[in-house]
């Protein structure tokens, strides 16, 4: 089974993504263990401080080294982690593979930043890997973390129910998906493609194929360049 410990200031901020859809039946049915770790609780300050002003001055604060290193020392005096990921805007791009790789763990810990981020040292003595989910900042990690979690958690065999489905993904063979249609037939006298409704599975196979290079090439022909 796989554990993820998430260390964040905003454990609540986890609430809805975790105990909805697919996350929450991989919960549980025992795929996938995710323990939230409340930072402040690890705060030798009377107040429960976990921020202070950046040396050098500026704008801005930046999280204290003293709680979250107290609370990876406990995780990781406990069982041995084989990724300690920071989100961050600066990070390596989140992507499909990354995902595929991610799937395959036993432990990991996820760690949230917030206001101007963490102090350097934590991330020079502890994180093993640093995650971005786009070019964009955002408030905290939290709503990362959950992007992560949720393109990981799906992945671990036996979550989602069809196995086949994450497998014809976009990204998951480098091409992004074909177009899907559901019943009725012709809605609003807008038609499904005939191929799809022959019955002719190898056609279909074909159709899909075909479709999915063709959706590849016009939207994100970066994607065969990058194969090739
Ligand atoms: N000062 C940082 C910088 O310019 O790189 C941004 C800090 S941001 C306001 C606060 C926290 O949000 C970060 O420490 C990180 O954990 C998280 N965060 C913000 N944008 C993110 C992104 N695109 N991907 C992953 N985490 C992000």
């Amino acid at each position: 089974m796989m554990r993820i410990d998430i260390l964040t200031l905003f454990p609540d901020m986890f609430q809805g993504p975790f105990s909805e859809s697919i996350i929450r039946r991989a919960v549980d049915q025992g795929s996938v263990e995710i323990f939230l770790h409340d930072i402040r609780d690890y705060s030798e300050d009377k107040h429960k401080k976990v921020d202070d002003y950046p040396f050098g001055g500026g704008a801005g604060m930046v999280m204290q080294p003293g709680p979250i290193a107290a609370l990876m020392d406990k995780l990781m005096a406990e069982r041995e982690y084989d990724d300690i990921i920071y989100m961050t805007p600066d990070g390596q791009r989140h992507s499909q593979h990354l995902a595929n790789q991610l799937s395959l763990k036993t432990n990991l810990i996820i760690l949230c930043g917030h206001y101007k981020g963490v102090d350097q040292r934590i991330r020079d003595h502890y994180i093993t890997c640093e995650v971005s989910i786009g070019d964009y900042v955002l408030t905290g990690g939290e709503l990362a973390a959950a992007v992560v979690v949720d393109s990981v958690v799906r992945l671990i065999p036996g979550v989602i129910s069809d196995e086949t489905s994450a497998l014809t993904d976009s990204f998951q063979d480098g091409l992004l998906a074909p177009p899907v249609y559901t019943r009725p037939a012709n809605f609003r006298g807008w038609q499904v493609p005939e191929v799809l409704l022959s019955g002719h599975q190898a056609k279909i196979d074909q159709w899909r194929e075909d479709m999915a290079w063709q959706r590849t090439r016009k939207l994100r022909p970066d994607l065969l360049s990058d194969e090739s």
